[in-house]
């Protein structure tokens, strides 16, 4: 089968992580990872960001073929209660660093370390941020923690399980099929509701 270009977007993943890790700074540019997928389910409806345009998803599907133990995940990870649970705790964690970041544009310092799995604070001193205002650079530490940790659990569960095993509780991927979801049944009811009229049954 012909490739198309976004089966390739998995180069966009490793660049991101060679930016970031040369500059903090271009943790930014996660920004569009977080925004593109919302944007998709909340205009077109649909699942295409996971399904075609997510370099990560791709990246882990890649690593997986020589990596993965290509075990069935635990059902655990598939339950609504897991998956909702696990996305409440990412948007608490999400809204710390922002909390984190309005603090230090309100003047407390800047905390030049990153934290993978929300314990593990590792000091992040030698890169240059002075372009950038204190806020700007206490974000990126933030958002790249959170891309990081959020790696660092999709190859563990890569390894353990299938390959594409941390789709299954990827936060993003349960916000955008919640609000596909949630577009759906209001289509539904809506022509459910026009047909009623139309029947003269309401
Ligand atoms: S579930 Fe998450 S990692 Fe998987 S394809 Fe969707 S956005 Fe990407």
């Amino acid at each position: 089968m012909k490739r198309k270009w976004y089966d390739y977007l998995w180069i966009a993943e490793i660049a991101y992580w060679g930016l970031g890790l040369c500059n903090i700074l271009f943790a930014w540019l996660g920004v569009f990872f977080f925004c593109i997928p919302l944007f998709i389910a909340v205009f077109g409806g649909n699942k295409a960001y996971c399904n075609r345009y997510c370099g990560r998803g791709q990246l882990m599907g890649l690593l997986g073929k020589k990596l993965s133990r290509n075990a069935p995940p635990p059902k655990f990870l598939r339950s609504l209660w897991f998956r909702y649970g696990f996305l409440t705790f990412f948007m608490v964690m999400f809204c710390l660093m922002l909390h984190s970041t309005y603090m230090v544009f309100t003047g407390a310092p800047l905390r030049r370390t990153l934290t993978l799995l929300w314990v593990f604070k590792l000091p992040w001193q030698w890169v240059d941020v002075s372009i950038a205002a204190p806020w700007m650079a206490q974000f990126a530490f933030g958002f790249f923690s959170i891309m990081m940790t959020s790696t660092v659990l999709g190859l563990l569960t890569m390894i353990l399980f299938r390959p594409r095993s941390w789709c299954v509780y990827c936060p993003m991927g349960t916000m955008t099929q919640g609000i596909c979801r949630f577009k759906q049944g209001r289509e539904d009811s809506e022509n459910g509701r026009e047909s009623k009229k139309d029947r003269g049954t309401a």
